[in-house]
């Protein structure tokens, strides 16, 4: 992908203040931190979305952000980690090249997810969702 940012990262043309890599995955800080600290892990090479990547690279990321998180704590003596990987402009994507967000926090770090918890209109609309879901799974 020529004109993929990460990939251009990946390949050393763009500067990434990288923290980790390895054969598979590159980490590198988020550029624009949710909280500070906030780090990437990336594959090296170009998949997108999760449904179109390999599992063993899928399992390779998750693997790989919970050793960040696990640096985070220790490191900055974090609280807690926000571990979260977009997928579609819809879901708030921006670079499509598939990444998972580290994000360190602090009890004191004043963030908050608007996380705007909605209601079903009944039970049979659940239901009728967890159906389909069932279906395709
Ligand atoms: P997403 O919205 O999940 O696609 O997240 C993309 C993330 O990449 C954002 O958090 C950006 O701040 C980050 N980002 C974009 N360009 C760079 C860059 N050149 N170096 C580091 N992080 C970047
Ligand atoms: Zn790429």
């Amino acid at each position: 992908m020529s004109d993929c940012i990460f990939c251009k990262i990946i390949r050393k043309e763009i500067p990434a203040t990288v923290v980790f890599e390895d054969d598979d995955v590159l980490v590198f800080m988020d550029i624009g931190p949710i909280v500070k600290g906030h780090a990437l892990v990336t594959p090296k090479k170009h998949y997108d979305p999760i449904t179109e990547t390999p599992d063993a690279i899928v399992a390779k990321l998750h693997l790989t952000a919970k050793r960040v998180a696990a640096a985070q704590m220790n490191a900055f003596g974090a609280d807690g980690v926000n571990i979260m990987q977009n997928n579609g402009a819809a879901a708030g994507q921006e670079v499509e090249h598939i990444h998972v967000h580290v994000i360190p926090r602090f009890s004191t770090d004043g963030h908050h997810w608007n996380w705007n918890a909605k209601k079903y209109d009944d039970f049979s609309e659940m239901n009728k969702l967890a159906e389909d879901l069932r279906k395709h799974l």
